[in-house]
């Protein structure tokens, strides 16, 4: 049996660099724990707690002596003050396009304009950027949510990092009916997403069987899975390699590896490594 991992898997850059960034403080010595868990994924979760990595829910939590880690979604300067007043260090893994959302959205605010954030108003992320313009931004999921926006004053309109660009352009084009002044458009959507979905389909054409490794709960991961199924009957969700019925494989000559932007690659080697050991 052929194993063929995608072109583009596993972990995007932003959660490689957060996972890089605390191991360096592991290295240090430091007492490392991050506000929120650092990633969506159970066993790197696990693998980080054997080294004494642990997860707080509020920054109050955190204790002289230790390290706080700001994760890749990023927090409100408030936060950020917060556990830099009761840490001993902060680690911050904001992922760099998402600090980019946060400048423009201060800057935007600094200049008394109104900000319009395209996204989900509870994710991390969303929350973290509106507080870099607190009393200017306004979060709404799409263009149907147009109408709880008042007049606007020379808006900027910016994205989540992970939404869908047709999302994004229709809702930036609404935002135009709520305002007499220019409106500026600044698409902030990261390709992860899309580069690890559009290389899951090229692939999936091509095989007979196909894996997508990543966490139940990772909705990039369970996004996958139905990328995969548009051409693969046999497409399949695993958190690990116990998880594969070697019955689905029977008269498979070739199988198809993704993995979500939270998997790490130990997880996706350890898969491809029993694949090749049973085929
Ligand atoms: S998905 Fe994109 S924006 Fe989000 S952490 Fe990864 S690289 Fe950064």
């Amino acid at each position: 049996m052929q194993v063929l991992l995608a072109n583009e898997y596993g972990f995007c850059f932003g959660v490689e660099r957060a996972v890089d960034m605390v191991e360096e403080a592991l290295g240090e010595g430091d007492t490392v724990r991050s506000l929120g868990p650092l990633i969506h994924n159970e066993q790197e979760m696990e693998r980080l707690g054997k080294y004494g990595v642990t997860t707080i829910s509020e920054p109050v939590q955190i204790k002289r002596g230790e390290t706080a880690v700001i994760r890749a979604h990023g927090v409100t300067p408030q936060v950020q003050q917060e556990l830099e007043a009761k840490a001993s260090k902060v680690v911050d893994a904001t992922c760099p396009f998402v600090t980019r959302v946060q400048r423009l959205a201060s800057r935007a605010a600094a200049a008394d304009r109104h900000v319009v954030i395209v996204g989900s108003p509870d994710h991390p992320e969303m929350i973290g950027v509106k507080g870099y313009a607190p009393d200017h931004a306004f979060i709404i999921r799409d263009e149907t949510e147009i109408d709880q926006l008042p007049r606007l004053k020379n808006p900027l309109v910016v994205s989540q990092t992970t939404i869908k660009l047709k999302t994004f352009f229709d809702t930036a084009e609404a935002v135009k009916n709520k305002t007499d002044d220019s409106v500026e458009i600044v698409n902030t959507i990261c390709s992860a997403t899309k580069d690890r979905q559009e290389s899951a389909r090229a692939l999936s054409g091509m095989v007979d069987a196909f894996y997508v490794i990543g966490g139940r709960h990772s909705s990039n991961s369970v996004k996958l899975l139905g990328v995969c199924k548009e051409n693969c009957e046999k497409s399949f969700l695993i958190e690990t390699e116990n998880e594969i019925d070697a019955d689905d494989l029977k008269g498979v000559k070739t199988v198809g590896v993704t993995a979500g932007a939270s998997t790490p690659e130990w997880l996706i080697q350890n898969v491809v490594k029993y694949l090749e050991s049973i085929g």
